[in-house]
């Protein structure tokens, strides 16, 4: 038995991981084109950025761990293309790998406007360590910043650099920051902790152009695209860019598997698909893929996705379906604290906090349950 792990995020890590405790034994080799062993991202738009921790605090898992499981990874190999009818993997070298199950954990990649000046070698983006250190190397020198793009990496990115001094504008063509996703509300408030830090906000127009002398430092954080790109060429089923898997994280193509940012899964809770971006999704979806390899029937995506994010000193923690709402419900605890209910038809659908544990806990269970509203 042979399991190929083509992708060296979270969701790659996990379905090895995941495979391992449930009782795998057969070979396991990750593919990585990275030249670093799996590390964590949430950490680069923020404490990484601001120089408060270094590439010694981000490996998931310490070099000894790969041993200690049987996990070969293999740095510097992408996948070029994958043949599901004779179950291999061609390298970028044209090196020819065969498998007997493959996990595509291949993420997603930083989108980029389609406007004039988006692709010059001056325009930043930020997905991985080597594009996390430039991005910080340049903050050091940096007087002024531009970031572009209200998501959560911008919004973070943009409070990063402020903390450090840098002279901050945020531009974007929502009107409030968030505000299609959480709703007026949440953004209202995430735009104030920005305008706190001395960001300068130009919302509500969309960027046409870009040119170097806007910033010493520019960055283009414009959502993500997900990298199907082995799949769609290999026939198997994707919507929206996305691989489209069950509960399981089963494509529709046989041992093959698909998880993370790049998967359409079945959420077996919701009933029904749901893409998500977040770092405990791809922890789960690996988790579940490398164990429904290993042979656990009751491995299964069944829990209300979740996301934390940390703009500044605030840190908010949302969880949700995460596919629309129809009412949101501010509750005001004093202190700075808050809670927002979402819900759709009177049920609850998602809910945000900030310096709310609590809520946030017993939402997912409301959520996952079909709850009503409270
Ligand atoms: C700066 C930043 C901050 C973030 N902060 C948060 C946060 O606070 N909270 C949160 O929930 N989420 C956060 N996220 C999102 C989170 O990191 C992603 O949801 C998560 O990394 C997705 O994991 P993944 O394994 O699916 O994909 P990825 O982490 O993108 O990993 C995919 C891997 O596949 C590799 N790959 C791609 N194509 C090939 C190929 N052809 N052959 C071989 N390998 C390939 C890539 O090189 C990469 O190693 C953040 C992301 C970034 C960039």
């Amino acid at each position: 038995m042979r399991l190929v792990i083509v992708g060296g995020g979270p969701a790659g890590l996990a379905a090895a991981r995941g495979y391992r405790d449930a009782g795998g034994t057969g070979d396991v080799t990750l593919l990585t084109p990275e030249l670093v062993l799996p590390y964590q991202r949430p950490p680069l738009s923020k404490d990484f950025l601001r120089g408060e921790v270094d590439d010694s605090d981000l490996p998931i898992e310490a070099e000894a761990w790969y041993a200690e499981h049987g996990v070969t990874v293999r740095l510097g190999a992408e996948v070029a293309t994958l043949d599901a009818a004779s179950k291999t993997l061609t390298l970028g070298s044209g090196e020819t790998l065969s498998y007997d199950a493959c996990v595509l954990a291949t993420g997603a990649e930083p989108s980029i406007l389609p406007v004039p000046g988006a692709t010059e070698d001056w325009v930043l983006v930020l997905r991985t360590l080597a594009t996390a250190r430039v991005l910080r190397d340049r903050a050091e020198q940096a007087e002024t910043g531009l970031v572009v793009g209200s998501g959560f990496i911008g919004c973070e990115v943009a409070a990063s650099l402020a903390m450090r001094g840098v002279a901050v504008t945020l531009a974007s063509d929502e009107d409030i920051p968030h505000a299609s996703r959480l709703g007026e509300e949440a953004g209202r408030r995430i735009q104030g902790w920005l305008e706190d830090l001395g960001v300068t906000l130009r919302l509500g127009q969309p960027v046409e152009a870009l040119s170097e002398d806007a910033a010493d430092l520019i960055l283009m954080a414009a959502g993500v695209t997900p990298r199907a790109g082995l799949a769609e060429t290999a026939g198997l089923d994707t919507r929206d860019g996305r691989i489209v898997v069950d509960e399981r994280m089963r494509t529709s193509a046989e041992h093959v598997y698909a998880a993370g940012d790049v998967a359409f899964a079945r959420n077996a809770a919701a009933g029904r698909h749901l893409a998500v971006e977040h770092w405990g999704e791809a922890l789960n979806m690996g988790e579940i893929a490398g164990r429904t390899i290993a042979g656990d029937a009751e491995a299964q995506w069944d829990v209300a996705p979740g996301f934390w994010s940390t703009i500044g000193t605030h840190t908010l923690k949302y969880v949700a379906w995460g596919d629309g709402f129809d009412e949101a419900r501010l509750v005001e605890h004093g202190g700075g604290a808050w809670t927002i209910w979402y819900g759709t038809e009177g049920r609850t659908v998602g809910v945000l906090t900030h310096e709310r544990d609590d809520d946030y806990e017993t939402g997912r269970q409301l959520i996952e349950a079909g709850a009503p509203l409270p």
